[in-house]
């Protein structure tokens, strides 16, 4: 962890009044949005026209306002902007890390709030999401866990996540103007911020089909990563339900190690959840699953781990993704030194499996992996600091 204060963090709150009784359309599936104009008045005939325009200017150009969906009459956008708003969470914060990773402090309704981060590469740019405020799940070694489970996200914060960032990133296109097709700033998706994705199933796939559809984010299925501390229940379901990639936290090599490390395994342990993924519906060689592996000083780092690693999966069309352990306040563990992380993935990739080391990225602002948290729990504001983050 670096000791070091973050280059930037600017305040970005515009307070926002969601008026009272109406209705958000963000986060609705095609068939809920349908589902809504049917309510608020709009005739049957019209109803599969006007999804899709409403769509588009949702999730393809980011309008916010009725008032500028040109192609729908006055009377019509006035009496949609009667029953309905298009609201996204408010970033209250943004802090920009000296690596250019961006991590956004993001308040949702009740006053919580979540984390989200955007980390850009050379050839694309991954946001990490977050799909609870909190998790029920306790691992040891993550600093979320130590964050009691506030709520679950919706679907309507789940992909507002994706559209905050895009806003920021200046991500839409212009008006009049066709999508582009070349590299996007924000062109993958990674569940693997703040929350366990597979406890809040339906919201996170309601949100994952709205950003995988065709005429609005479209984001393809493969840009889209999973990541489980191992749900077991709930695995081939995500493939069948969602069809986006999966990772699955492993970090161990024996029940003993990983009942600690991730204590979901005293309930489905590593070979029930090897089993479940032998089975994933979706298992091929284009579409390994990724097993990621925290390396912990000591503790699960040896030689004789990576062996065993390799023994227990094999068969499984997967990737070890390493990710040196990212400290943070009073973390009962130290990242294992870096010639030991080599020499573990030399062993992994030997076995004939590719290792990559994850870099770590935003450690300057604690947005690498496992070092989210919100101040939902951690305590309330001084009445200054409230004044100072929501300015005049
Ligand atoms: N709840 C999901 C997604 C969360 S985090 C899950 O557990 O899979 C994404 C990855 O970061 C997980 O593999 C998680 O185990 C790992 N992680 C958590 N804390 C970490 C830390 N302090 N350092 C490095 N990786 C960590
Ligand atoms: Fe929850 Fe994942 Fe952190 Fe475990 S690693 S406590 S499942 S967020």
């Amino acid at each position: 962890m670096s000791a070091s204060a973050p280059i930037t963090q600017d305040v970005l709150t515009i307070p926002r009044k969601m008026p009272e009784g109406l209705r958000n359309l963000v986060g609705l599936t095609r068939e809920g949005l349908k589902a809504a104009l049917l309510e608020a008045g709009t005739p049957e005939k019209q109803v599969k026209m006007r999804v899709g325009q409403i769509w588009q200017w949702i999730y393809q150009k980011g309008v916010r306002d009725f008032g500028a969906m040109t192609n729908l009459s006055k009377a019509y956008r006035d009496e949609l902007a009667a029953h309905f708003v298009i609201e996204v969470p408010e970033v209250v914060r943004r802090e920009l890390s000296a690596d250019g990773t961006r991590k956004y402090l993001v308040r949702i309704a009740g006053g919580h709030e979540v984390e989200t981060v955007y980390i850009p590469e050379a050839d694309r740019g991954t946001l990490c999401i977050s799909s609870q405020v909190g998790c029920t799940l306790t691992c040891s070694f993550c600093h979320t866990g130590t964050q009691k489970l506030v709520r679950n996200l919706t679907a309507g914060e789940i992909v507002g996540q994706i559209m905050l960032a895009r806003d920021d990133l200046g991500e839409w296109p212009e008006p009049g103007r066709a999508p582009k097709n070349e590299t996007r700033l924000l062109s993958n998706i990674v569940l693997m911020g703040m929350g366990e994705p597979l406890y809040n199933f339906e919201a996170v796939r309601d949100a994952m089909q709205i950003a995988m559809d065709g005429e609005g984010i479209s984001l393809s299925r493969r840009r889209i990563t999973l990541s489980t501390s191992g749900v077991v229940p709930e695995i081939a379901r995500a493939a069948e339900e969602i069809g986006c990639l999966l990772a699955v936290s492993f970090h161990a090599t024996t029940d003993e190690i990983r009942d600690r490390l991730v204590p979901i395994n005293r309930r489905w342990n590593i070979q029930t959840l090897l089993d479940a993924l032998r089975a994933y519906p979706r298992l091929s060689n284009s579409e390994r699953i990724t097993f990621e592996y925290v390396m912990l000083d000591g503790v699960n780092d040896s030689d004789e781990d990576a062996r065993r690693l390799v023994s227990l999966i094999r068969g499984i069309p997967a990737k070890i993704n390493l990710i040196p352990f990212n400290e943070w306040p009073g973390a009962p563990y130290r990242r294992s030194p870096w010639p030991r992380i080599e020499a573990f993935a030399d062993i992994v990739y030997k076995a004939g499996y590719a290792s990559p080391i994850r870099t770590p990225r935003g450690e300057d602002i604690m947005a690498a992996c496992g070092q989210l948290k919100s101040a939902t729990e951690r305590g309330r504001k001084s009445k200054a600091e409230i004044a100072a983050e929501t300015g005049p």
